[in-house]
């Protein structure tokens, strides 16, 4: 069981910032940035490129999610904003095997990333 799957079935706490049928919202441990929620899905996909067709309705959902979690945060507005992050494996940072979207913000952030 992932760590991510414990937090959905509460085993393990983190309040919940955002909650769907497909997906659920918390606050990262390790924040990289002021603001840095994670937005998982309730089903257990390991990582991005591992999605199937059947995945599809879930894989929207995040990006959904993402807009709803940023537009509660108050920084769906340009002039603020925000970053969407997927790490898929070694090279791409991944440390949970359990698909996760990053939604970073609350300062400038570089571009190209580390
Ligand atoms: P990644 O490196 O893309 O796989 O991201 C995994 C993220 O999960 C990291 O940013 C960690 O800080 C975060 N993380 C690990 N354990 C927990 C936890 N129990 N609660 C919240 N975030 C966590």
């Amino acid at each position: 069981m992932t760590i991510f799957e414990k937090i959905i079935a509460r085993e393990i706490p983190a309040p919940l910032l955002y909650e769907d049928e497909f997906c659920v919202a918390f606050n990262d441990a390790n924040p990289q940035a002021p603001i840095h929620v994670l937005i998982v899905p309730r089903k257990v996909i390991p990582r991005v490129g591992e999605a199937e067709a059947e995945d599809q309705a879930t894989l929207g959902a995040l990006l959904l999610a993402a807009g709803k979690v940023a537009n509660q945060l108050g920084i769906k507005d340009i002039s603020k904003g925000f970053r969407l992050v997927i790490n898929h494996g070694r090279d791409g940072g991944e440390t949970v095997p359990h698909l996760h979207v990053h939604l970073l913000a609350g300062r400038p952030l570089e571009w190209p990333p580390g």
